[in-house]
C-alpha cells in the first residue's frame, strides 16, 4: 500500500502516524510545504508573547524523528500543486530548488488545513500587517515585536484584528510584551462564537487590563502616515497609529487542489466528505480545517476549523484508508480560549445559532465560583445551557470566568456527545474538595436549573426580551437594599427576600410578578413562596442581574468614565498640586487596611466593605482585593452614594485591587474639606438600640419610622441585647463553641420572641399587647423593621457585640450593615438628634 498525505500538521501528521500503526509495510509519503512538519501551531502566539520561551518546544517532531520512530517519509518544503485522480498521482515540487516531480499513491490524504483569511483592503500588502499561522509567521512577528520593544523611538503599539481566539491570543501575548494593543471586531461583540452576555464579560475584563476594543467596526485600509507610522483606517472613521498589525479575521480552507482536480465541495465551502472522512473520489480522503462534517446538534455541513476534530478525523482517515470500518459522526465545536486570567469557552450549539436553525430551546444560567468561595484563588464564573424544552437534552453551553471553566465545560461536552439530558446533570457526582469545585457544581446547578423549569417548580424571564415581558408586570428586586442602590432595573420595587412574606399579604395575585436578584437563586426561593400563596404569574430573571447587566451592557448610574485608568493613587498629589484633582477632596489620615475580598461574589465584596468602612475613621483608606470583575463598576457608584472616594483601581488576577477612602466628617488631618457627597446637609438622626425589651426596640423603631416618613436620614446601631432584634428566627445552623450555642439559645431570636419589659408574666404580657396592637392596627415589630429598611433606614450591626454574644452575619437578616463604635459615632457626629434606647 503506498499512502501519500498532503499537509503533515495537525490532520496530516495524524494520518500518516496512524496508517503506520496499522500498517507496519505501506509506504506512506507526507507533503508538507512549509519549512517544519507536525509543529503546535495552537503554541505559536505564547512564543511570540516569550511564554512558551523555548522555540523548539513547538517542533513536536522532525523528519528525521519522524523516520526513525515511525519509518514515515517526509518532504518539508514541498508543496503538492497538483493532483491526477485518474492517474492516481500528485505533482511536487521542492521549493527551495524549484524542482518538480511525480509521485504516484494508492489511497491519498488531503489535510492542507485552511488559511488566515486576507480581506481585499487597500494597503493590506503593508510589510507590517502580518498573519500568524505557521512557525515562519510566528518567527516573522516575532522578529518585529521584538524590534519594537528594543528600539527607544518605535511606538510601541499593535493593532489586532478580528477577537476570535486566536487574535485574543495574540493581543494577549502583544501586550505581555510591553504594547498597547487595541483590538478591532467586526461584530458587536469579542469571541463571535458565544452568545453576548458570555462575551461582555470577557470584555469588562479586556478593559480592565488595559486593551481597548473597537466593536462592530472593521479595518477599511492600511496606509503610512507623514510620521512614517501605519496607520489602520476603521469603517467607523477612527483611524489607529500603530507600528504592528495582526490580521485574524479567520481563515479559509484550502481547497484549491481538491476543486482543480474535481473534488466535490461541500455547501460551506470545504471538501465533502462522508463519515468515513472519504471524498467524492474513493480512494481520496479529507481532514480538518479543510472538509465540511455535520454539527453535532444543528445537523447540516459545516466547517469548524479546531485541533481536536482535525486529530480525530485524521485517526479515522487513516483507518478507513487501511481498510477498517469506522465513523466520524459530527463535530460539535468545542473550544476554550485564555486571555491573561480569564478563561472563556462553549461546546455545542449557541443561542444564535438554535435561533437561525429555528430549533426550539430553553436556557439556564447559573454564576456559581469556580471552587468553594472560602479558598483563595476562586471567582465567579458565567455558566450558560441551553436545552431541549421536550426532553430537557443538552443543546450547548458556554462558561466564562477564571478557575474550573476548562473542566465545567468538558463535562459539558461530554454530556452534549453522550445525548445526555438536564436530568442527567441533576445525577453527576463530579469530583470536589474546596480547591477543586462546590459539593454542588456549577454543572449540577445547570441540571437543577433545568429540570426545575421542565418539571414547572420555576418560570423564567430573560434579560434577552426585556423591556417587553415586564410590561403591565410588577418587577420586584428581593437583593438587600444595598445591593438594590448600586443599580437595580428600572422601576422595579424593592423587597428583601428576608421581608416577602409578609409583605405579599395584601399584594394583588393576579398582577404578574416579575422576580430578579443577583444571579437568580433569591428570587427562585422568592418565586417559590410567591406561586405557593396563589399568585398566577410569576417569573424569575434567569441568570439575574449579572447576566441582565451583560446583556444589555448596564452600569450603574454613578460610574465615571472612563473607569479605567482612574487615577493612580502615587500621582494624586502632583494632580492636586497642579490643581487638576478638585481641593475638596478628603486628604487621608494614612491609616491603610488591607480587605481581602477574593472569592466573594457579589454583593459580598460590597458588603464587606461597608462593614470595614465601619470600624474606621473619616480619611482612612481600604485596599480591597476583589476577585468579583463587577466590582469594578458597582464599586464607584456605591462609593459616591455612601460618600466615599474610589482613590485607585488596577487590574489584580480575576478581579481588582481598589483603594478606597473612608468619607464623612472632615479628617483631622490639615483641616481639609470633605468630600462633597458626604458633605450635604443632611437632617439626620442616630440611634444606639441597646435594649433587646419587646417594648423599647418596638418605641425605637416606632421614633424611627417616623422620622424617615418626616424626610430624616436615619441609621440605627444595634449593640448588646438590642442586637437580638435583628436575628432571623429561621437562621441557619452555624459552626459554634457550646458557649455561643448556649448564648445564642437563651437570647430572643428576633423581634417576635422578645419579651416585655414589665408586665411580661411568663409571656401572657406580651402576648396581650400584641393582641392590643393587631386590634388597634398599629403594626407588628416585624413589621416595623420591615418598613423602616424599605424606606432606607440603616441597621448596622455592632460587629464587636457579634463577637461577644457568637453571632454570625447569616444570622441576622438581609440587608443589615455591620460597623464599630467608630462608624456609630460617625453618623452621630453628622446628626442632629441621637438617641439610647
Ligand atoms: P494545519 O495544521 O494547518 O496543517 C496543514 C498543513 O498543510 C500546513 O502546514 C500547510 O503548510 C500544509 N499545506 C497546505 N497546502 C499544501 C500543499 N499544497 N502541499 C503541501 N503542504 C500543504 N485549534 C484548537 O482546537 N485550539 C487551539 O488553541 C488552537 N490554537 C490555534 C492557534 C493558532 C495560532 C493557529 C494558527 C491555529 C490554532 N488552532 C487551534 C487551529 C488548529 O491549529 C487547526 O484547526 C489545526 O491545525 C487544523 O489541522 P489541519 O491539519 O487541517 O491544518
Amino acid at each position: 500500500m503506498k499512502v501519500v498525505v498532503v499537509g503533515g500538521v495537525a490532520g496530516g501528521a495524524s494520518v500518516a502516524a496512524r496508517a503506520r500503526r496499522l500498517d507496519e509495510f505501506a509506504e506512506i509519503i507526507v507533503f508538507e510545504k512549509s519549512g517544519n512538519v507536525s509543529f503546535a501551531n495552537c503554541g505559536l502566539p505564547y512564543h511570540i508573547g516569550e511564554v512558551i520561551k523555548d522555540r523548539d518546544r513547538l517542533l513536536l517532531q522532525t523528519p528525521q524523528s519522524l523516520r526513525d520512530s515511525l519509518d514515515i517519509d517526509v518532504r518539508i518544503g514541498t508543496e503538492v500543486t497538483a493532483l491526477d485522480l485518474d492517474a492516481r498521482t500528485v505533482t511536487a515540487r521542492n521549493l527551495a530548488t524549484g524542482e518538480e516531480y511525480i509521485e504516484t499513491w494508492e489511497k491519498l490524504a488531503l489535510c492542507p488545513g485552511s488559511s488566515p483569511f486576507r480581506p481585499r483592503l487597500p494597503g493590506l500588502d503593508h510589510p507590517d500587517v502580518m498573519v500568524l499561522r505557521n512557525v515562519e509567521d510566528m518567527d516573522d512577528i516575532k522578529a518585529k515585536v521584538d524590534a519594537i520593544v528594543a528600539e527607544p523611538d518605535r511606538l510601541k503599539h499593535a493593532v489586532v484584528i478580528g477577537a476570535g481566539y486566536i487574535g485574543l491570543e495574540m493581543a494577549e501575548n502583544l501586550h505581555e510584551r510591553g504594547l498597547a494593543v487595541e483590538i478591532v471586531e467586526m461584530t458587536d461583540q469579542i469571541m463571535p462564537p458565544l452568545d453576548k452576555e458570555l462575551s461582555t464579560p470577557m470584555e469588562n475584563y479586556l478593559r480592565a487590563q488595559g486593551l481597548a476594543l473597537h466593536l462592530g467596526t472593521a479595518a477599511a485600509a492600511f496606509t503610512t502616515s507623514p510620521a512614517g507610522h501605519l496607520s489602520v483606517e476603521l469603517t467607523s472613521g477612527r483611524v489607529l497609529t500603530t507600528s504592528l498589525v495582526i490580521m485574524s479575521a479567520g481563515v479559509r480552507p484550502n481547497t484549491e487542489l481538491a476543486v482543480a482536480a474535481g473534488i466535490d465541495l461541500g455547501p460551506s465551502g470545504g471538501i465533502r466528505v462522508d463519515t468515513h472522512m472519504q471524498t467524492s473520489h474513493p480512494d481520496v480522503y479529507a481532514a480538518g480545517d479543510v472538509v465540511e462534517v455535520p454539527h453535532t446538534v444543528l445537523g447540516g455541513s459545516w466547517i469548524i476549523p479546531l485541533a481536536g476534530p482535525a486529530n480525530r478525523q485524521a485517526r479515522v482517515a487513516a483507518e478507513n484508508m487501511l481498510g477498517r470500518d469506522t465513523e466520524y459522526e459530527s463535530t460539535q465545536g468545542t473550544s476554550i480560549v485564555k486571555v491573561f486570567d480569564m478563561v472563556a469557552g462553549g461546546t455545542g450549539a449557541t443561542e444564535k445559532q438554535l435561533r437561525a436553525a429555528e430549533i426550539p430551546f430553553l436556557r439556564a444560567h447559573v454564576h456559581p465560583s469556580g471552587h468553594a468561595g472560602y479558598y483563595p484563588g476562586t471567582a465567579q464564573m458565567d455558566v450558560k445551557c441551553l436545552y431541549s424544552p421536550t426532553d430537557g437534552r443538552i443543546l450547548g453551553a458556554q462558561i466564562t470566568g477564571f478557575d474550573g471553566v476548562d473542566k465545567r465545560l468538558d463535562v459539558f461536552a461530554t454530556a452534549i456527545r453522550l445525548g445526555a439530558t438536564v436530568y442527567d446533570l441533576e445525577k453527576l457526582e463530579l469530583a470536589y474538595a474546596p480547591p477543586f469545585g462546590s459539593a454542588k457544581d456549577a454543572v449540577n446547578m445547570i441540571g437543577f436549573m433545568g429540570a426545575n423549569t421542565l418539571r414547572g417548580d420555576l418560570v423564567g424571564w430573560f434579560s434577552t426580551d426585556y423591556p417587553a415581558n415586564c410590561e403591565g408586570a410588577r418587577i420586584i428586586d428581593v437583593r438587600s437594599r444595598s445591593e438594590y442602590d448600586v443599580w437595580h432595573i428600572p422601576a422595579a420595587e424593592l423587597v428583601p427576600l428576608s421581608t416577602l412574606r409578609e409583605a405579599q399579604e395584601d399584594w394583588d395575585r393576579d398582577t404578574p410578578i416579575r422576580l430578579y436578584c443577583a444571579s437568580g437563586f433569591r428570587s427562585y426561593l422568592a418565586h417559590r413562596i410567591l406561586v405557593q400563596r396563589g399568585f398566577t404569574d410569576v417569573a424569575t430573571l434567569v441568570g439575574g442581574v449579572k447576566t441582565f447587566r451583560a446583556w444589555h451592557h448596564v452600569a450603574p448610574d454613578d460610574v465615571p468614565d472612563p473607569l479605567f485608568p482612574m487615577t493612580p493613587y502615587a500621582e494624586e498629589e502632583s494632580l492636586r498640586a497642579q490643581g487638576a484633582l478638585p481641593a475638596a477632596a478628603v486628604i487621608g489620615t494614612g491609616v491603610e487596611v488591607d480587605l481581602d475580598c477574593t472569592g466573594l461574589a457579589c454583593p459580598g465584596p460590597i458588603m464587606a466593605l461597608q462593614k470595614k468602612m465601619g470600624e474606621l475613621n473619616t480619611g482612612d483608606e481600604v485596599i480591597a482585593h476583589v476577585s468579583d470583575i463587577g466590582f469594578r463598576l458597582d464599586a464607584p457608584a456605591w462609593a459616591t452614594k455612601n460618600g466615599h472616594e474610589v482613590l485607585d483601581m488596577k487590574p489584580e488576577g480575576p478581579g481588582v485591587v481598589a483603594r478606597i477612602r473612608k468619607g464623612g466628617p472632615a479628617a483631622s488631618a490639615g483641616g481639609a474639606t470633605m468630600n462633597p457627597v458626604a458633605a450635604r446637609l443632611k437632617e439626620k438622626k442616630s440611634f444606639v438600640v441597646f435594649s433587646g425589651d419587646f417594648d423599647k426596640v418596638l418605641a425605637a423603631f416606632i421614633i424611627a419610622n417616623g422620622a424617615v416618613a418626616m424626610g430624616d436620614e436615619i441609621s440605627m446601631f444595634f449593640t448588646f441585647w438590642g442586637l437580638n432584634a435583628l436575628r432571623r428566627p429561621d437562621a441557619p445552623e452555624v459552626d459554634k463553641s457550646l458557649i455561643d450555642k448556649a448564648m445564642a439559645r437563651m437570647m430572643p431570636a428576633g423581634p417576635e420572641a422578645m419579651k416585655l419589659s414589665q408586665m411580661h408574666m411568663l409571656g401572657g404580657g406580651t402576648s396581650m399587647i400584641k393582641k392590643i396592637m393587631r386590634d388597634n392596627k398599629v403594626p407588628s415589630l416585624p413589621e416595623l423593621i420591615e418598613s423602616a429598611q424599605r424606606s432606607g433606614v440603616r441597621l448596622v450591626a455592632c460587629t464587636m457585640t457579634m463577637d461577644l454574644l457568637g453571632l454570625h452575619e447569616e444570622e441576622l437578616i438581609d440587608g443589615v450593615e455591620f460597623g464599630g463604635v467608630a462608624m456609630f459615632l460617625g453618623e452621630a457626629n453628622e446628626s442632629n438628634a441621637a438617641f439610647f434606647i
